[in-house]
């Protein structure tokens, strides 16, 4: 593909842009002028368009591709949410806030709150606030909040750690360790999870807080959950809920109904809202009421005459943790999808995934290791360690899926299993989807056997065959090189 510079011819444009009729104000001083011509591409509009449009080609997306990147709940996201998002576009972030404003936005306002009432009554907590960015960012929101309740108890200083089991995402420990906890890490069992006796031992008066989600990163529920809270209670530690994997539990678990105290949801994986890229994501962190005091500002209430407002400042509060009202075109994804779909819909998205999911396990069982073999939730966890008998690896399995067209699974997490190969179809996918998928996957472990140098050379379609995938993380320079 020519680059979009070698294109660039002098004077050729793809704007016409009138004569700016605005007076400057003042002159700039010399230091801000630029000295030479920015240096863009001098091109028409056709050759941008054919430039951005190539470019996008170049990417895989739920719109072009089967992604069945597990933990990330890629799941297809109707385009109609994208029109209730652009509804709301005309109101200013700041309207809310000047005195007065929350008259001109109650419609806003109140849909953040009925957002909030949703998702506590799908998760069973008290109240939700909608501020957080993403999910580690919920989850950070949700360890501070954690921390100012031991804090407002008296016990600052008797809360050293928080819990995980070694299957938690990076993301747990992380945020614990930026809220000033350390670490304690409990193995998981051969039976899939979190090590019972293990979880015992570790849990002491000092614990402030068990993170956990539920389906566990191998897609498997804990039949042990409310034994679990009960001991992390005794020890006046909080459960806190990575809610990440959500789509599996909706209408058949609330996590407040087992024990857990504090929740982070991920609206860019569940409810609605395309991610990978970056973002935009959201969020919201769910509490039970002894939490209630603790949250963000400024929250929103609904008064008496079903008016909203936002309250006025608390002392107890964490503090603000998003500019104005967090990602809000996010937030009106989730609410228009939650409407959408309503309860017994939410029931079927939750049941066809991991249907979805045990369909995808039960075919691929015979060709890949599965090293917990129960029946699973929204995701399977497979080991490429078969494969690995004839030196190929579980990067190698996936580049292949990118020569036929398919996003790869996630691997090498969780990080447990060896040679992990992680597969969340999601609801969204149908039967003859999977089943092609599956049919390559079969492929792959035959080639694994009769010519693993073919896994290694893939992928054979792509502009740039194997990355340095360290480098390519640590030092990002998205310019097109080739
Ligand atoms: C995606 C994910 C997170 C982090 O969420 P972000 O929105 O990406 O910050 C945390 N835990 C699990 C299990 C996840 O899959």
């Amino acid at each position: 593909m020519q680059l979009i510079y070698e294109k660039s011819v002098p004077g050729r444009r793809g704007v016409k842009l009138p004569a700016s009729d605005v007076p400057a104000a003042a002159p700039l001083p010399a230091s801000l002028l630029r000295s030479a011509p920015a240096g863009l591409a001098e091109v028409s509009e056709l050759d941008l368009v054919r430039h951005f449009t190539n470019l996008s080609r170049r990417n895989f997306s739920v719109d072009t591709n089967f992604y069945p990147l597990g933990s990330c709940t890629m799941k297809y996201n109707a385009k109609v949410l994208e029109n209730a998002a652009a509804l709301f576009n005309p109101l200013h972030p700041m309207t809310a806030l000047l005195p007065g404003g929350e008259e001109l936005c109650q419609g806003t306002l109140g849909m953040l709150h009925d957002l909030g009432g949703l998702l506590a009554e799908i998760t069973g907590m008290d109240e939700v606030t909608t501020q957080p960015l993403a999910g580690a960012h919920g989850e950070m929101t949700g360890i501070l909040l954690v921390s100012a309740y031991h804090a407002a108890r008296g016990n600052k200083n008797k809360k050293k750690y928080v819990v995980v089991p070694d299957s938690s995402h990076g993301t747990n420990p992380a945020s614990a360790a930026i809220a000033g906890y350390e670490i304690i890490t409990v193995p998981t069992a051969p039976y899939g999870d979190m090590d019972l006796e293990l979880f015992k031992k570790a849990m002491t008066d000092e614990v402030a807080a068990v993170m956990m989600t539920c389906p566990n990163t191998l897609g498997l529920f804990n039949p042990h959950i409310r034994e679990i809270s009960e001991i992390a209670h005794s020890h006046d530690a909080l459960m806190y809920y990575d809610g990440a994997n959500l789509n599996a539990i909706m209408g058949k678990v609330k996590p407040g109904d087992v024990g857990f105290d504090v929740i982070h949801v991920n609206l860019h994986k569940t409810f609605g809202t395309p991610h990978g890229g970056g973002g935009p994501g959201s969020g919201p962190v769910g509490v039970k009421k002894e939490l209630i005091p603790f949250l963000p500002q400024p929250r929103i209430i609904k008064d008496s005459q079903g008016r909203f407002q936002l309250e006025a400042r608390r002392p107890t509060s964490i503090g603000r943790t998003a500019n104005f009202f967090g990602n809000f075109g996010v937030m009106v994804k989730a609410y228009a999808y939650i409407i959408m779909l309503g309860r017994e819909g939410l029931i079927r998205v939750s049941e066809q995934a991991v249907l979805n999911a045990n369909y995808i396990k039960e075919r691929l069982k015979p060709y890949y290791d599965l090293p917990y073999d129960q029946t699973c939730m929204h995701e399977c966890v497979f080991s490429a360690s078969r494969q690995l008998a004839h030196g190929v690896h579980a990067i190698d399995i996936s580049k292949f899926l990118i020569d036929r067209g398919y996003h790869p699974p996630t691997v090498y997490f969780p990080m447990i299993v060896k040679e992990a190969i992680m597969i969340e179809p999601t609801e969204t996918e149908s039967k003859a989807t999977m089943d092609e998928f599956i049919e390559v996957m079969i492929e792959a472990a035959q080639t694994a056997e009769s010519n693993p140098q073919a896994l290694h050379d893939a992928p054979l379609t792509m502009p740039i065959s194997r990355l340095d995938e360290t480098k390519a993380a640590r030092e990002q320079n998205v310019c097109c090189q080739w």
